[in-house]
């Protein structure tokens, strides 16, 4: 089976630049980004940093990237980056704040991925003769192994008002900021008005092949730009990725409340199905379930979807995690649904005989 023969809801970073995006990057107009003249990027940063009402912006060839720039932008050497307990930047980002930025993570759990100020505020911490002070709070809007939980707009502003009280700076982890105001019904500018910085990845379901923006003041993305550098991140004729970018963002967030409608669909579908569990309320476009009732593990039900054409990966012994984008439509999450269903059955008829 070729790639594109299956139906792929590993990620939403699995999508493909669509027609209008390829077009779009074998026309661009491009110079040099590392001297500021490649007039696609310089666009996209301007658009972006229009969209999110902030002063600035800056094209990252990563997510990582720029959640990395932005932690090293607002702390210093020896200090506690307060974040949720199973976010991304502490997770799934190679110790970045360790490596880049002298900084330790202090996760605080959120059972449903909203982290509250009251939860915040008793992980502050000031300096003393035991402690590492707080540098940065790190929000991350839709969280990810939260299964795409949204944290609504006074939640983020009650964060960052007293936060900015006691002189700390909120970044924000925004790769699916679209779909948490999509799921709101707000602007991203709305959602986002209180936060310091927001990194937004328009590689996932915005679909562009490559690329993510760090937002901000003109002064921070100013250092930005310089530690983009120093991370390898200087790109020069990017102008080719920012025409697929500028596509993504002005175009792409519109038709995310498909991927949710397909979401809720499937999630309503699968809580039908013997053996498994759905663990969470679908809002946004990820379905996180539990297979563990099927007696199969997550990597053997994974394998059995492969054979059958199908692509879910396991988050956990028992747990998958499904994410609905513009390349799989309804049809294709029929077939997935179809096969999940196959796999189910046929391991719990395995089982009760
Ligand atoms: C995907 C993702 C990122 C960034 O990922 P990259 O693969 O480095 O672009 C950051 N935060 C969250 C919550 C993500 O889902």
């Amino acid at each position: 089976m070729k790639g594109s023969d299956y139906v792929d809801l590993r990620s939403d970073t699995v999508t493909r630049p669509t027609p209008e995006m390829r077009r779009a990057m074998a026309e661009a107009e491009v110079g040099d980004d590392v001297y500021g003249e490649d007039p696609t990027v310089n666009r996209l940063e301007q658009r972006a940093a229009e969209i999110f009402g902030k002063q600035a912006a800056l094209f990252v060839p990563t997510g990582t990237m720029g959640n990395t720039i932005a932690v090293k932008l607002h702390t210093h050497h020896g200090e506690e980056v307060i974040c949720e307990a199973r976010s991304h930047v502490y997770n799934y980002e190679l110790a970045m704040m360790a490596w880049f930025s002298g900084c330790v993570p202090r996760p605080v759990e959120a059972p449903d991925g909203v982290l509250r100020w009251e939860q915040i505020r008793g992980a502050i911490r000031p300096l003393g003769p035991h402690w590492a002070p707080t540098g940065l709070i790190s929000l991350e809007n839709t969280h990810n192994m939260a299964g795409g939980a949204v944290t609504p707009r006074e939640v983020i502003e009650e964060i960052c008002e007293r936060a900015h009280e006691l002189g700390l700076k909120v970044h924000l982890d925004g790769a699916r900021i679209f779909n948490a105001a999509t799921y709101l019904g707000c602007s991203v500018a709305d959602l986002c008005a209180k936060a310091d910085t927001v990194m937004f990845c328009l590689s996932k379901g915005l679909g562009a092949p490559v690329g993510s923006m760090l937002v901000g003041s003109a002064e921070d993305m100013g250092r930005a730009r310089l530690y983009r550098k120093r991370l390898g991140g200087g790109m020069r004729q990017a102008g080719v990725l920012a025409a697929a970018g500028l596509i993504a963002l002005e175009q792409m967030p519109a038709r995310l409340g498909e991927d949710h409608a397909n979401a809720r669909w499937l999630a309503s579908e699968l809580a039908r199905l013997p053996g498994i569990r759905l663990v969470h309320e679908v809002q946004t476009n990820i379905v996180i379930f539990d297979v563990a009732e099927t007696g199969l593990t997550s990597a053997e039900f994974s394998r059995l979807l492969q054979k059958r054409g199908v692509r879910i990966n396991g988050v956990g012994p028992s747990r998958m995690r499904l994410v609905t984008h513009y390349d799989a439509d309804r049809a294709a999450c029929e077939r997935a649904l179809a096969a999940i269903e196959e796999v189910a059955q046929a391991a719990c008829a395995g089982r009760s005989s």
